[in-house]
């Protein structure tokens, strides 16, 4: 009977010993035990229950893309998961997307994001999990993102009790010239949340690092089309005609005016014409052409100018030649996207999270993009913070990068990617809550 009462002792001191010590704690706290935590979470990200688990879940998902707003078994992929967690959540949410509460249910409320939707091009990379639909491959690694947000979700689930607030899980469609982002705060999916975190798998950057920078990362861009029209006619009495082939010419040459002439040198700026269309005949001038393209700038402002002054240019470079144009910017097929701006304090927040969990070496800094990333729209509504998981292993394979037909995920990524996730999500929370307590009114308590 002593035997059984000095186990039952033993266990209550273990049980004690163990709800001592949070998974989550504050690498800021002077506690030494707290150090010890940060690091137990990559290891517990890279146990089989939850490594194998995310793996099988991106295989599926890889082997079943779909594209921007048809993220149909994507998303039921992702709620059943997601019930099997015991994990609620809010569908639909701009068609295909899911948000997903872990914590108190009350405020503070911090976001992480993962996108779901994959690319219209034919993955040429041969293997048993390759993209079973032609014409369609996760080429940018989204079905990674997908894993890695629920690798991170099935363990806060377990540590639920220990939250200080609600973690926001955003599964969110179209990212890829979908502007899903936009459509998810345009839904008021997320008016009352205090930060969002977001993470891109980055093929030419080592495993176990990872890559961010303070301020601008990715460049905001547009599209435009424009159709230049004449007057047809024969090749060879070209007075009888307005020929759209030279306005369009010139067209294009000015447009490239606008960056080398009217931009600061100093400032990173690109107009590029992409398509142009016109004439099927070598002896017939065209009634008209068409031209296609894109601006890139990471100031808003810049963009906003290029978007006035290349409407103007195309207009009234053919109306030289006496052609009319019209210019769209196809804002409803590929919306525009602000520049992706970190934001300064949250930075170095990154660093100092990102640096107890992997090692501050591992912590690099990164050149600026010039692709966007539909994030930027969270980051125009609240601090927001989007970084690079390395996953290239050099001693394996080089990984081509993204959008390549033979784009790869390193499924070693996983752990980082999950353990970052909570991480920076839990330990933002207990900062919240530290700076302003919630009983003072400053969160409105409904998601
Ligand atoms: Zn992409
Ligand atoms: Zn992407």
């Amino acid at each position: 009977m002593a035997f059984f009462k000095c186990v039952n002792m033993l266990i209550i001191i273990f049980i004690f010993f163990l709800c001592a010590t949070p998974i989550f704690s504050d690498s800021s706290s002077t506690n030494s035990k707290d150090h010890l935590a940060i690091p137990k979470l990559l290891e517990l990200a890279k146990e089989p229950q939850v490594f194998d688990w995310m793996v099988d879940i991106r295989r599926k998902i890889h082997e079943n893309p779909e594209v921007g707003y048809e993220e149909f078994e994507t998303s039921k992929l992702i709620r059943t998961k997601l019930d099997e967690l015991g994990v609620p959540y809010k569908h639909p949410v701009v068609v295909t997307g899911v948000i997903g509460y872990i914590g108190t249910g009350l405020p503070p409320f911090v976001a992480l994001r993962a996108e779901m939707d994959a690319l219209l091009m034919q993955e040429l990379v041969e293997w048993e999990h390759k993209s079973k639909v032609p014409g369609k491959m996760h080429g940018c690694g989204h079905d990674a993102h997908v894993a890695m947000l629920l690798g991170a979700a099935k363990i806060l689930k377990e540590h639920e009790k220990e939250l200080q607030g609600t973690i926001v899980l955003v599964f969110q469609p179209a990212e890829e010239g979908g502007a899903g982002a936009k459509k998810i705060l345009d839904a008021g999916a997320l008016e009352n949340v205090s930060a969002i975190f977001g993470l891109h798998v980055g093929p030419n950057i080592p495993l176990g690092e990872v890559a961010s920078r303070s301020g601008p990362m990715l460049a905001g861009g547009g599209f435009f089309k424009a159709v230049i029209r004449g007057k047809g006619g024969h090749a060879a009495n070209p007075q009888h005609a307005i020929d759209p082939i030279l306005a369009a010419s010139n067209v294009i040459v000015s447009l490239q005016h606008i960056v080398s002439r009217e931009a600061d040198p100093l400032e990173t700026q690109v107009v590029t014409v992409g398509n142009i269309q016109g004439g099927g005949a070598v002896n017939v001038i065209p009634d008209s052409v068409t031209i296609g393209g894109t601006f890139r700038a990471f100031l808003r402002e810049s963009l906003t100018q290029l978007r006035h002054r290349i409407e103007q240019v195309i207009i009234g470079q053919a109306a030289v030649h006496r052609c009319n144009a019209t210019v769209s910017f196809l804002d409803d097929k590929i919306p525009s996207v602000p520049p992706t701006i970190n934001n300064d304090s949250l930075h170095d927040y990154f660093q100092s999270v990102a640096g107890s969990l992997l090692g501050i070496d591992k912590v690099k800094g990164h050149h600026l993009l010039m692709g966007s990333e539909d994030f930027a729209f969270y980051q125009e509504a609240m601090p927001g913070y989007v970084f690079i998981v390395g996953m290239e292993d050099v001693s394996v394979e080089r990984l081509r990068s993204w959008h390549s037909p033979y784009f790869k995920v390193n499924e070693d990524v996983f752990p980082y990617g999950a353990a970052l996730h909570i991480s920076l999500a839990t330990r933002y929370l207990a900062k919240l809550n530290q700076e302003v307590p919630a009983e003072d009114g400053k969160y409105h308590d409904e998601l």
